[in-house]
């Protein structure tokens, strides 16, 4: 019969997708926080940042989060950040 055994899958799927929900979990605490573009200015008075108008330097991405209550901002290299939104 093939009842019992595509029972004793789902006791192994449903097994196995509750340890993926739990590992899921556990990344969805670490990568908690927002991520926020942002474009600068240098400090360069010859710098086209500084021009009328300006060509501001970015998007830089800023990731900040809260742990133990205190506001973190990390920035983030634009490959990091590309792997954070997609
Ligand atoms: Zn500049």
């Amino acid at each position: 019969m093939t009842t019992k055994r595509t029972t004793q899958r789902l006791d192994r799927y449903e097994r196995r997708y509750r340890a993926l929900a739990n590992q899921l979990a556990t990344i969805g605490y670490i990568a908690q926080g927002s991520l926020a573009s942002r474009f600068t200015r240098c400090g360069k008075p010859t710098c086209a940042c500084q021009a009328d108008p300006p060509r501001l330097h970015g998007p830089y991405w800023h990731w900040s989060t809260k742990v133990n209550g205190k506001t973190v901002n990390r920035r983030l290299s634009a490959p990091e950040a590309q792997c954070h939104v997609a």
